[in-house]
């Protein structure tokens, strides 16, 4: 058996290994294919695509879009997105202004806090163009003004900390209609991470599935065992693909692994291979140009 991983993060959004080191990490660690799928950027596609050809090991080019809905945030993986992205390309400017604007808020609402802490230091932090929480985490770690990123995110970045702002996202049915647009696999990330009111996950992916959502993301680190078998029966009633991935961030998340997230990840090849059947059938390309 084979296995791949389709949800990773390199250091071009908030984890830390250069698009290269995640390739030769993946390639090292047995893996058949992996998918890059950085916050609201592809800069680090190309890179990836390289070392991903001189290992020999697939790189499935992705991304994993901010969205809102009226029960809160939700993330869509765009998976197999082509070479030409104009539209697509635009609206992640857009969020990346969106998240800037925010940062640079939140930066004001730690120092009201008393918090020595600057955008610069957030940008020394980050390694490329798509900035978010876990940078501003890492600013105030090096500040000293917290011990890790667990608690600056309890203190003071996480939903309930004291300087956490939301963020301006596009729409989920936009993203999703976005993606499907481009003939890229659309597929709702970690559907059960969010705390949906009970039956309300089944009308949302209803309205997803409507404009072109073509996966669920069932198997994820932070999945249960319950969570994932809720997800295979989301998938079948609304017949969907399914997808899995560990949600990789290097050292920003420490205990995931590529490829067995905390250790009891699996996602086998045959994953990959149903999600490329299934853009056969719908006369897409199986990995695009
Ligand atoms: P942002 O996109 O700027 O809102 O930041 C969200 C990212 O922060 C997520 O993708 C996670 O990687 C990370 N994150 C969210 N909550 C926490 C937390 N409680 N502890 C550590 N990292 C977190
Ligand atoms: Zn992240
Ligand atoms: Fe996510
Ligand atoms: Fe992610």
């Amino acid at each position: 058996m084979l296995w791949v991983d389709l949800h990773t993060h390199t250091n071009a959004s908030d984890g830390t290994d250069t698009p290269a080191a995640l390739v030769k990490k993946a390639h090292a660690a047995g893996l058949a294919a992996v998918a890059i799928t950085d916050h609201d950027t592809v800069a680090g596609l190309a890179e990836a695509e390289d070392a991903g050809r001189a290992l020999g090991i697939t790189v499935i080019r992705g991304c994993e879009l901010s969205t809102s809905f009226d029960g809160g945030e939700a993330h869509i993986l765009g998976l197999f997105l082509p070479k030409t992205l104009t539209a697509l390309e635009e609206r992640l400017a857009w969020a990346r202004c969106r998240r800037d604007e925010r940062n640079g808020r939140m930066v004001e609402r730690l120092r009201d806090l008393g918090l020595d802490v600057s955008m610069s230091d957030v940008r020394a932090a980050a390694g490329g163009e798509s900035v978010g929480r876990p940078h501003i985490a890492a600013a105030l770690v090096a500040r000293g003004h917290v011990k890790d990123s667990r608690e600056a995110f309890r203190e003071y970045l996480g939903a309930r900390g004291k300087a956490y702002l939301p963020k301006e996202n596009m729409a989920a049915e936009e993203a999703v209609r976005l993606l499907a647009d481009l003939g890229a696999t659309a597929c709702l990330a970690h559907p059960l991470l969010r705390n949906y009111p009970l039956g309300t996950i089944d009308d949302f992916v209803a309205r997803l599935k409507a404009v072109g959502l073509a996966a669920l993301e069932v198997y994820h680190s932070e999945h249960s065992d319950a969570d994932t078998r809720l997800c295979l029966g989301l998938a079948r009633r609304f017949d969907l693909g399914i997808s899995g991935g560990s949600d990789y961030h290097g050292a920003a998340k420490p205990g995931i692994r590529l490829g067995v997230g905390y250790g009891g990840l699996r996602v086998g090849q045959y994953v990959l291979e149903d999600l490329l059947a299934q853009r056969r059938l719908a006369g897409l390309p199986e990995i695009l140009p």
